[in-house]
């Protein structure tokens, strides 16, 4: 019965055109050549700070960290990390986490148990849909004050003992727009709720000092920070960033935080290196904001279906699976890798090619991209006209 379910599953998503497949990428961690799908924004998983970081780590620390956190997993190098990010981010407290998706579904489940009612922007990432306990799951219309604050007052009328907890993203992960995030904090304390904003994609990359949504007009209103290692700090683990009080309670109750291995304290020295380079090296934001442009002043001359993203990842809106995949093989062809993004991680009718954009990329990279996307439209008009504007 369950062989013949999967092999049916896996019909219908082959017959679908959403058939995903893992394949090894076989490039060193310094080449972005031919390469606009990484997170690496600041090319930082081969800066030799970072490197040299990790290799004093692991004589220090060795190659695992022998335990959970609350075990012996947590150590001195942990400890500084924490205190580095929680004073950079202008926070009380920061927890370590193995990746972004635990943090995020850890942190949700472990507010849910204590009356937190989660509301979503529509488009959150999958590790915030995965932490939400009961059904139904509430959620807002994409970057929509007005729908949020219509969820918030009936999640509110329903459930008397709930507190309305608006989850979303600083920047996000499929379309390169940011939450506004004033708007939401200006909500939260009007209604009495929290605000919890994953800023995966922007820690590191975007604001004035690098430091994300907390860069930006507002942020004192954010309660839960989440962000990952594994994007702008060029490594992986996670954190999350919160007062004395919250944080006290994850430490009881955070599932993920208790009872999975905590990275290594080598990791910890590498992403304390990385923190160093994000603050003392705003050029590399320089850089990337500069690839951005240029990307996109050669999308405009192409009149190419941009999605209106000033952050690294440039969406490029197709509208259906086959030919979001037809250019990505044209591209392969073209010795370039670019994901096609299909159902369920985006919408139907929304597929599209997601270009990231990296300060490791030159503008030779960038220049050799726009040649091959123009030798590809010119030999395959369909696919032209499904990647311009209309
Ligand atoms: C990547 C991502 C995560 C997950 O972080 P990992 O450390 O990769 O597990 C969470 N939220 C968003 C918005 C992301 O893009």
């Amino acid at each position: 019965m369950l062989r013949e379910r999967i092999a049916e599953n896996l019909a219908t998503i082959k017959a679908a055109g959403l058939w995903r497949q893992l394949e090894p990428w076989p490039y060193p961690a310094d080449s972005f050549r031919g390469q606009f799908a990484s997170n690496d924004y600041l090319a930082l998983r081969a800066h030799p700070k970072v490197l040299e970081a990790f290799h004093q780590g692991l004589q220090e620390w060795g190659a695992g960290s022998g335990a959970s956190p609350l075990v012996v997993g947590y150590s001195n190098a942990h400890h500084e990390l924490s205190e580095q990010l929680a004073d950079w981010l202008g926070f009380d407290r920061i927890l370590l986490f193995s990746s972004g998706y635990a943090a995020n579904q850890g942190v949700l489940q472990a507010l849910q148990s204590v009356g937190a009612v989660p509301i979503l922007d529509r488009f959150a990432h999958a590790s915030l849909y995965d932490g939400i306990k009961t059904l139904p799951v509430h959620r807002f219309k994409h970057n929509d004050l007005s729908d949020a604050k219509t969820k918030i007052t009936s999640v509110k009328a329903q459930m008397h003992e709930g507190t309305p907890l608006l989850v979303s993203e600083g920047v996000f992960s499929m379309d390169g727009d940011s939450a506004p995030i004033a708007g939401l904090s200006a909500l939260v304390r009007q209604q009495n709720g929290l605000l919890f904003i994953d800023d995966a994609h922007g820690v590191g990359v975007t604001g004035e000092r690098g430091r994300g949504a907390m860069d930006s007009r507002g942020s004192d209103g954010i309660d839960i920070l989440s962000g990952t290692f594994g994007k702008a700090f060029g490594l992986g683990g996670a954190f999350v960033a919160s007062d004395q009080q919250i944080c006290d309670y994850m430490v009881q109750k955070c599932r993920h935080l208790i009872y999975s291995t905590a990275f290594t304290g080598a990791q910890a020295m590498a992403i304390q290196a990385s923190l160093g380079v994000i603050q003392a090296e705003p050029e590399r934001r320089g850089i990337l904001t500069r690839n951005i442009s240029r990307f996109r002043d050669y999308a405009a001359q192409l009149q190419l279906r941009l999605l209106p993203s000033s952050t690294p990842i440039q969406p490029l809106v197709i509208g259906t699976p086959e030919l979001a995949l037809r250019l990505s093989h044209a591209l392969r062809t073209e010795n370039i890798r670019c994901i096609a993004m299909r159902p369920p991680t985006v919408a139907k009718g929304t597929e599209r090619l997601r270009f990231t954009l990296s300060a490791g990329h030159t503008e030779t990279d960038i220049d050799a991209l726009f040649s091959a996307l123009v030798r590809i439209f010119h030999q395959d008009k369909e696919l032209h006209e499904a990647c311009v504007v209309r």
